[in-house]
């Protein structure tokens, strides 16, 4: 089928900042992760904070660089883009941020805030931008008189409306949301995903949604992938990954879940030990120190990405394949 985005060993490490007589040493936030989105798919994204989701997610759109690896949209290498060639494809991929509020300027009207980034990109005169302006915030649900307004006289849900209609005036191919209900009450939460899907059918969007929260995840995606400590250790479709989870950290994560399958009287698996400090990850699988199924070659050898069946089920762990 139709690949629109393509993600290969990609890597971004943060160098720590240590005293002048200690060596040097990073970050490895993302290390190794490799996926493709179909276009108008949802990939789900799940994890702790401090996984590597949301810096995959910024890796991608290239407000970050990567350090290894590469990402390919539509075919073409992000990677070796130039400056310009960049800022051409920005308009196709676009972000929406957990917290609406702090990624709206205070002092900036409605109007402004959304025509901005038409305006940047050189799309129309001020009369035609600010048309566009008023029938997006139609579209996200909001009336167009609403342009006038500034952000502190909005609710939280209508924030993030207007935080949606800011990435989709530019009309963009993928959305990477980052986290995109997670500050808002649980009953707006439906709100903003129901309107998220009528938005993906409507334009025809591919979305690449982040989230630690399994039960926005399933949600909204057709596909989940569960990350650890910078690594993807499991990637499944959603009816299969939540059905049968392979990956032991997937199925201790959906064991504490609220979505868990009531009829499944799944026990609760507690997992021993805090996830360790990302700058000295477990060598082997990073899961080990924590994993109730820990072998001695699980401290040695790090396990890699095998199919578990022959539905597109991905999984890291030595107690499948081979
Ligand atoms: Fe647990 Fe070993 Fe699988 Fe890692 S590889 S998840 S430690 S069984
Ligand atoms: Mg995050």
């Amino acid at each position: 089928s139709d690949v629109l985005l393509q993600v290969r060993e990609l890597k971004k490490y943060f160098p720590v900042q240590k005293k002048w007589f200690q060596p040097a040493s990073v970050v490895k936030a993302v290390d190794g992760v490799s996926f493709s989105i179909r276009r108008g798919e949802t990939l789900g994204l799940v994890g702790e904070s401090g996984c590597g989701k949301s810096t995959t997610g910024r890796v991608i759109l290239h407000l970050l660089p990567p350090t290894g690896g590469e990402v390919l949209y539509k075919g073409k290498h992000l990677t070796n883009l130039s400056a310009a060639e960049l800022r051409g494809l920005r308009k196709e991929l676009q972000i929406v941020f957990q917290d609406p509020y702090a990624s709206l300027d205070p002092r900036m009207k409605i109007r402004d805030i959304l025509q901005e980034p038409l305006e940047i990109h050189g799309i129309g005169s001020r009369q035609e931008r600010l048309k566009k302006v008023e029938e997006i915030l139609e579209i996200v649900g909001l009336g167009g008189h609403y342009a006038n307004r500034y952000p502190h006289e909005f609710s939280g849900g209508q924030r993030q409306r207007i935080g949606i209609a800011r990435s989709l005036i530019l009309r963009p191919s993928l959305i990477v949301a980052d986290e995109p209900v997670s500050a808002l009450d649980v009953s707006i939460q439906s709100q903003i995903l129901n309107l998220l899907q009528d938005l993906q059918e409507q334009f025809g969007l591919t979305y690449l949604f982040i989230s630690h929260d399994l039960s926005v995840v399933k949600h909204i995606s057709d596909r989940v992938g569960v990350m650890y400590l910078g690594r993807l250790v499991e990637l499944a479709p959603k009816e299969s990954l939540y059905a049968s989870p392979a990956h032991p950290y997937t199925q201790a994560l959906l064991s504490a879940a609220p979505v868990a399958n009531p009829d499944a009287k799944r026990q609760r698996i507690i997992l021993t030990g805090d996830v360790p400090n990302p700058a000295h990850p477990p060598a082997g699988c990073a899961f080990h120190t924590r994993c109730p199924h820990a072998m001695e070659t699980c401290k040695v050898v790090r396990p890699t990405l095998k199919a578990v069946d022959g539905h597109e089920h991905f999984v890291a762990c030595h107690l499948h394949g081979e």
